[in-house]
């Protein structure tokens, strides 16, 4: 499978040239797997562009939501397939989260001059089972999708993507590591080594060590908690994401320097990047 970073931001997007490199728009990944329709994980500001060069004409898309902060739905009244007439596109979470609620409150007047009826597209919604994690994993394509609770405010679901005969990894944005104890600590290790390790780990690093102190209860991880999470896991490969927005190149540059030293191989994840799973 490819996932393109297509939005790496956390809270709200900067657009500033300061934050070019790192790039400015709110959560989105776009997972196109090796056969069947692409999906799209959270509507952050990133996914406007995302569905760029994507087939117009018709097809399924899937859009998995972890939670519906803003910050991860900001992007979707301007999302070009929306406006598709003959695009079916499915949403879906877990109970836990409630997605439809939320995005029919947000595509309505007073906040949005169209509704769901008019827009062009077919929308549906699909409650994934299983709380707080998958009762068995949800087929899309050639990829089973799997969920895991994590502690932030107002709840928020991990993804875990693992490709028939290829990839897999978890994206678990928006997760507070240190409001869990041990039994959710483990939990979230077996999500990562169950099926199989897997091979990335997408996970929430906003704070730096020295920022985390002040802000317990905020709902977010440190740089150092990401780095303990994917050793729990035993996973290789860690790229965070939900970068602080007020951390422009140069501090996110100071984040990767840190990073590196917490767990060889560590990177901050970048707008527009692309990894081949
Ligand atoms: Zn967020
Ligand atoms: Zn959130």
């Amino acid at each position: 499978m490819r996932i393109r970073f297509a939005g790496v931001r956390g809270s709200w997007p900067r657009t500033a040239p300061a934050f070019a490199r790192y790039g400015g728009d709110t959560t989105c990944l776009l997972v196109e797997p090796r056969e069947g329709p692409p999906l799209f994980i959270d509507a952050g500001t990133g996914i406007t562009a995302a569905a760029e060069g994507l087939p117009t004409a018709g097809g399924e898309l899937l859009l998995l939501l972890t939670h519906v902060h803003h910050d991860h739905l900001q992007g979707l009244p301007s999302w070009g397939p929306l406006y598709e007439p003959g695009r079916r596109l499915t949403v879906a979470a877990p109970g836990f989260v409630p997605a439809e609620a939320a995005v029919r409150r947000l595509l309505s007047p007073p906040l949005w001059p169209l509704d769901l009826d008019v827009v062009g597209a077919s929308v549906s919604f699909r409650t994934l089972p299983g709380e707080p994690a998958s009762d068995a994993p949800f087929a899309w394509g050639g990829l089973a999708v799997r969920h895991l609770a994590l502690p932030h405010p107002g709840g928020c679901a991990a993804y875990r993507l693992d490709e028939a005969g290829g990839g897999s990894f978890v994206f678990a944005t928006d997760l507070e590591w240190g409001a869990w104890d041990d039994a959710g600590r483990r939990a979230f290790a077996r999500f990562c080594r169950e099926p199989r390790i897997a091979d990335a780990l997408i996970m929430d690093g906003q704070f730096t060590e020295g920022e985390i102190a002040a802000r317990r209860g905020w709902g977010h991880s440190s740089l150092g908690e990401c780095a303990a999470a994917a050793r729990a896991g035993g996973v290789g490969r860690l790229l965070t994401t939900h970068h602080s927005p007020e951390r422009d190149d140069a501090a996110m540059a100071a984040v990767e320097t840190a990073l590196a030293g917490l767990l060889p191989g560590a990177a901050a994840a970048r707008q527009g990047q692309v990894l081949e799973l």
